[in-house]
């Protein structure tokens, strides 16, 4: 059996790569569950769409869109899309697995799916990006459904964007099919709650992590990669417990000051053009040294293969939280495993934001809609749960919570496998 597939060709750090090392690295604890391991390397189904849309001067643009429906073993595909211009194939195939993994984690019942389009949206008009969005949505129709794959925000994808698509898909059934998409805006059955989820899952996961570490917050000095709706909403939570947030990377450089960062001025100065960076509470430094910042908690929550093996020898952080997806590639997580380092894995610490998601589908097809209270204990208690069931089985079999996530996850999806058997 091989799992080499004719259409990527992926390296040790890849997306791709990196996702199948860690495929790799659970195979030993899955017992006889090991004969369906197969099914976790291929995806069920990639799309590859052409998205031409006429430009505001006249011309004709072409863009690559994908969706991916990596697994759909527990229920419908689920995840978000990506504007990017570095998207590919290969990288919605990794984001779509680990979305498989993420939500067998936290248990809802959904299967893995992704979707991009190879764009810049800084570069398109508001006109352009409507007509991208709408366009990508229709081509995309044929694979996605309130009851088949329910797509999301991602990197730069928003609210008004799943509006968009919610529309498109809606047109083209002949019905207001809300279910289709989550992460959409309150007057359209969206969910309280949801713009922040993913950073509250961060900040959830990072206290009870902290915890069990003995690491107090209060105080504690907190760095973040990624200053977008992830890490901002992360860091806010972090300075509301009494931590210090002492060095921030966005696209426009890094911004460290070690008696704690102002969010109140950092937060809107990063919102404007300048950046992070033109916030004037802090010293600008070169965008490698924020790897060696003096930190407690080191908050990935870009893009990803950020955290290289050169920069998991330098970090000073005891404990990281993937607020992105695959931020960490798999020879660092060797090192900081080695250096006693704790990585709280991606696939937990940032399934704050498709929790939520799964509450706005539920109240979407129930049309009952809930208080943001209400959302935030739900959240807080699947969070906790799946995080303590994974650190009892990373206890258990002495393993990473990485591989103790996979273990939890990987069984989830493969017993659906089994008991679902193979058609015909
Ligand atoms: N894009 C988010 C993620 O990577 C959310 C996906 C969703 O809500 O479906 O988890």
């Amino acid at each position: 059996m091989s799992s080499v597939l004719s259409y990527v060709q992926p390296t040790a750090n890849s997306p791709w790569g990196t996702y199948l090392s860690q495929v790799d690295r659970v195979i030993p604890y899955l017992g006889d569950l090991a004969r369906w391991a197969e099914t976790l390397k291929r995806p069920k189904r990639a799309l590859i769409v052409d998205v031409p849309i006429e430009m505001d001067d006249g011309s004709i643009a072409h863009f690559e869109g994908y969706r991916v429906q990596h697994n759909l073993s527990r229920g419908p595909g689920k995840g978000g899309v990506r504007f990017h211009p570095d998207v590919t194939l290969e990288e919605v195939m990794a984001l779509s697995a680990w979305m498989t993994v993420k939500t067998a984690a936290v248990n809802l019942p959904y299967g893995g799916a992704k979707g991009g389009i190879r764009v810049d949206p800084k570069k398109l008009s508001l006109k352009e990006l409507e007509k991208v969005t709408r366009r990508y949505t229709s081509e995309i129709g044929i694979i996605i459904g309130p009851h088949s794959d329910i797509p999301a925000p991602d990197v730069n994808t928003n609210a008004q964007i799943m509006a968009w698509m919610m529309d498109t898909y809606s047109m083209n059934v002949g019905g207001t099919a809300t279910g289709v998409v989550t992460g959409k805006p309150l007057h359209l059955g969206g969910s309280l709650g949801r713009v922040k989820a993913t950073g509250r899952g961060v900040f959830v996961t990072g206290r009870e992590a902290a915890r069990r570490l003995g690491l107090d917050l209060r105080g504690a000095r907190v760095a973040v990669q990624g200053f977008g709706n992830v890490g901002s909403v992360a860091a806010e939570l972090f300075a509301e417990a009494g931590a210090k947030i002492v060095a921030v990377q966005d696209h426009t450089g890094t911004i460290v000051n070690e008696n704690g960062l102002d969010l109140a001025g950092l937060v809107p100065a990063s919102r404007t053009d300048g950046g992070a960076v033109s916030f004037k509470g802090g010293d600008v430094i070169d965008n490698e040294a924020f790897w060696e910042v003096a930190c407690d908690i080191l908050i990935p929550a870009a893009l990803e293969g950020q955290i290289t093996a050169e920069r998991a020898q330098k970090t000073k952080a005891r404990l990281v939280l993937e607020g992105a997806n695959g931020p960490t590639v798999p020879t660092a997580d060797d090192i900081l495993a080695e250096r006693g380092v704790l990585v709280v894995p991606d696939v937990i610490c940032n399934a704050g934001g498709v929790t939520v998601s799964y509450f706005e589908w539920v109240q979407d097809f129930s049309s009952f809609f809930w208080d943001e209270d209400e959302i935030n204990v739900r959240l807080d208690r699947i969070m906790m749960n799946a995080l303590n069931n994974i650190w009892d089985t990373a206890d258990k079999h002495k393993i990473t919570l990485r591989t103790a996530t996979y273990a939890v996850a990987c069984e989830r999806i493969l017993m659906a496998r089994q008991e679902r058997g193979l058609y015909p």
